[in-house]
């Protein structure tokens, strides 16, 4: 009898489950529309320019390596922050926001999630119903009940916005509420500024916790349009979290660079938030790394290199949209006379294309096309390459 006889078989991860069994096709033809990944049109995961410059200077400067303060590289954190606030936001300038750095956009979430449980323990966390799948694996390990709020409304191909409202105002006070600030995974939908409004008017009457997941700024309509929420919060006078992640918009997915901050009432509150993060990272893994967070910061603070990043990040956004556009072409020529229109009006990386399990189970079995079982598939990963095979497989299993 060993130690580990009774440990079970945990199951696979849904998505990176299915980047293994990719992996593992022999059909030569197979294309991976199961991960979250942005590739350019020759199907190769970028790396940015601005960062290949970033990556020079800091070469060149022969940095050494010490420990990063707990909550990660100061500049960084300051660059973190104008980017999501604003340079000139008020609430920066009054020391209301404690930002630390994150193991990506997961280690900003789950820092929140650690905290959050000391401060709320009884705390119903809510997320919407389809979600990021990690959503609910992360905050049930971090000792909460997870529940859902409505969210996707198959009929409509858009969001069931009232039914969201109505689960939020009735929610309990303190419950927890993730939030997908843009680029809604998996969907693609969605809300408005003005159903912002009325969720945040929701969130302020119920006292509810308003936490947003920004894995995806600059993937929907632009770096400011697609972090306009967040004004939209600091207006309102809430106090709310925040997730942001560069794996997607720097293409630095295995640097792990992301930031958790949280919204204080005061710059005396601000510090004793801080100093609850620092715990929770001291405890987990002590500090961050130093690459990614000096990439991004270098590129962040260097106006000619954050100018080229917004105009990559600009070229990402252009091709996932041209690729929509093409998409949908390419399946009318195909034959598909379903509405599927609704593909170019969804937003970021991802696609929810309404096929079926067994449809997605197809295109895998048949065509070494790979989506997730529920449907999603990842719009940045199409080219003029795959485009037509992967068009004429849907439309063969619709
Ligand atoms: N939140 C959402 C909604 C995501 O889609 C992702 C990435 N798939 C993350 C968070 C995590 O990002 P990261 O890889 O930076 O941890």
């Amino acid at each position: 009898m060993t130690l580990f006889a009774a440990v079970e078989m945990a199951p696979r991860d849904p998505i990176l489950g299915l980047n293994e069994q990719f992996n593992a096709d022999t059909n030569p033809a197979k294309v991976n529309l199961g991960v979250g990944v942005y590739t350019d049109e020759n199907g190769k995961l970028p790396l940015l320019a601005c960062v290949k410059a970033a990556e020079e200077q800091l070469l060149a400067a022969a940095r050494t390596r010490g420990y990063l303060p707990i909550d990660g590289f100061a500049a960084y954190d300051k660059a973190v922050q104008g980017l999501v606030f604003g340079a000139d936001s008020a609430i920066l300038a009054a020391g209301r926001v404690a930002t630390v750095q994150a193991l990506g956009g997961t280690g900003g979430l789950k820092v929140g999630a650690d905290f959050l449980k000391r401060v709320n323990p009884n705390a119903t966390v809510l997320i919407s119903d389809p979600s990021w799948e990690n959503h609910r694996a992360l905050f049930t390990n971090a000792g909460f009940t997870v529940g859902t709020y409505p969210y996707y409304d198959a009929d409509k191909k858009g969001v069931n916005f009232d039914a969201m409202l109505a689960c939020l105002n009735a929610a309990e006070a303190g419950t927890i509420i993730v939030l997908h600030a843009c680029c809604h995974n998996p969907t693609g939908y969605d809300i408005t500024s003005a159903q912002w409004e009325q969720v945040i008017a929701a969130v302020k009457a119920r006292g509810l916790v308003a936490f947003l997941d920004m894995a995806y700024q600059g993937f929907g309509d632009g770096i400011a349009e697609d972090g306009a929420v967040i004004g939209q919060f600091v207006a309102a006078g809430l106090d709310f979290f925040v997730s942001t992640s560069f794996s997607k918009s720097f293409s630095l997915y295995g640097e792990r660079v992301g930031a958790l901050s949280v919204v204080c009432e005061s710059k005396e509150e601000t510090a004793r938030v801080l100093s609850q993060l620092k715990i929770v990272i001291r405890t987990n893994y002590s500090n961050p790394p130093t690459h990614g967070a000096q990439v991004v910061a270098t590129v962040l603070n260097t106006p000619a290199l954050r100018a080229q990043w917004e105009e990559e990040l600009a070229g990402m956004r252009n091709r996932i949209k041209a690729m929509r556009g093409a998409l949908v072409e390419k399946l009318k020529a195909a034959g598909v006379t379903a509405d599927i229109d609704f593909i170019t009006t969804q937003r970021g990386m991802f696609s929810y294309s309404g096929l079926t399990k067994p449809q997605m189970e197809r295109l895998r079995g048949e065509f070494g096309v790979y989506g997730v079982d529920s449907g999603r598939i990842c719009v940045a990963a199409l080219n003029e390459k795959n485009l037509g095979y992967v068009a004429d497989a849907i439309a063969k299993v619709m």
